[in-house]
């Protein structure tokens, strides 16, 4: 079959606020092929920076854009796929938004080969089986302590067995204000659950201060501290680690997140001493790219977890890159209150069973439906033009 369009769709809540919640809006991307096939792909990025990259004008041999690459181009088998990933990069060399923007078209594409050939993506990149993973309830710090240990009785209530809390305002007080706030969250959620602390960078380079957190919140059973620096104080997040381990602190650190192609991965994975690296599927560059992340992962022995703060579009996409690596067992699941990302896929997307465990669908394609109403409702109308000749209007879904 061939690729005949790509459809963008830039969907967005009526108000966005500056909480670091990545569900306020979204660009979706719709792969259509020439025997009547469509497969869907998500982006985490400024929908509209992205938009761009797959329409804008060239500007030399290096900037052409996704759909040029992609169009009229044959795709039947997943070597098929990682060629066209490949292409869109060699089109896109200079475009800085690239990788984030062509994730969308490239989990569309497995989508749409797998509902060709009728298998789900899981298999057709190469995994032999799909298992089970624990979900963890993903979302922010309350305000304060009280806010935020209610936040984590109704996680408790709606029967997560894990939870990550995140971002607010850990690390913009004292030692006694972080360990109050993860307190609160541990009391809320109960002993038995897992817990995951996202510092959200906050810390910079520092690493007294991220080490300071990391020995407190041990004694909190949390399982990892995440991104206690920024992505690129890769020496730090070393110096970090190694003084963790020397001294016994039980307590992982997390990061990876920011990581936005192939090799900014692979260095904080060799270079940062990480025991968790977490990838977003929709940051990457799609699933092609962050399967050869989960492999290395896999090699190094540091545990793959996804990075998904989007809707369950980007949940499905992100559980077949690893769903045939049994030890990587937990999965960040989105457990805001985002109608944008509830809504997206129809019903809701990716269950959990009454275990309270998900697993990637056995489904051609990703197994799971997009909510054409959703995307009508909060689609944003974007028309791009210049001198009078219009590169992009958007369309209804
Ligand atoms: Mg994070």
């Amino acid at each position: 079959m061939k690729i005949e369009a790509i459809d963008l769709f830039y969907v967005a809540l009526p108000d966005i606020t500056r909480t670091a919640d990545g569900t306020q809006d979204s660009l979706v991307v719709r792969v259509r092929t020439d025997n009547g096939l469509e497969g869907w792909g998500e982006c985490d990025a400024s929908p509209l920076v992205s938009m761009t990259a797959y329409v804008m004008p060239m500007s030399h041999s290096n900037i052409i854009n996704i759909r040029e690459a992609l169009i009229g181009e044959t795709i039947d088998s997943p070597e098929d796929v990682v060629r066209l990933r490949a292409r869109a990069g060699e089109f896109g060399l200079d475009i800085q938004q690239l990788d984030h923007a062509v994730a969308g078209a490239d989990i569309a594409m497995w989508d749409v080969l797998g509902k060709h050939v009728g298998e789900p993506v899981w298999r057709l990149i190469g995994h032999k089986a799909s298992y089970k993973k624990l979900p963890y309830a993903s979302v922010l710090f309350g305000d304060n302590p009280a806010e935020t240990r209610a936040i984590a009785t109704s996680i408790a209530e709606r029967k997560f067995r894990a939870a990550k809390f995140g971002w607010g305002p850990m690390g913009r007080g004292s030692l006694g204000d972080d360990i109050a706030l993860v307190q609160a969250a541990r009391d809320g959620l109960g002993q038995d659950a897992k817990l995951m602390v996202d510092a959200g960078i906050i810390w910079g380079d520092d690493v007294d201060a991220a080490y300071e957190r990391a020995v407190a919140f041990a004694d909190l059973g949390v399982v990892w501290l995440e991104e206690p620096l920024r992505t690129e104080e890769v020496g730090a997040y070393k110096a970090l680690s190694d003084r963790v381990r020397a001294d016994g602190v039980q307590i992982g650190i997390a990061g990876g997140e920011g990581a936005d192609f192939y090799r900014s991965a692979d260095d904080m994975m060799t270079n940062a001493g990480l025991d968790f690296v977490q990838i977003d599927v929709g940051r990457i560059g799609g699933i092609t790219e962050a399967k050869r992340v989960a492999d290395r992962a896999h090699e190094l022995g540091i545990q793959y977890v996804n990075h998904t703060f989007k809707s369950h579009l980007s949940v499905a996409a992100s559980i077949h890159v690893f769903a045939g690596i049994e030890e990587f067992d937990l999965i960040e699941y989105p457990a805001g209150d985002s109608p944008l990302v509830l809504g997206l896929t129809a019903p809701t997307g990716i269950f959990r069973d009454s275990e309270g465990f998900v697993q990637a669908s056995d489904k051609p394609g990703l197994g799971v439906e997009v909510n054409l109403g959703a995307i009508h409702e909060y689609q944003r109308h974007v028309k791009i033009e210049i001198d009078g000749e219009v590169l992009f209007e958007s369309a209804q879904p």
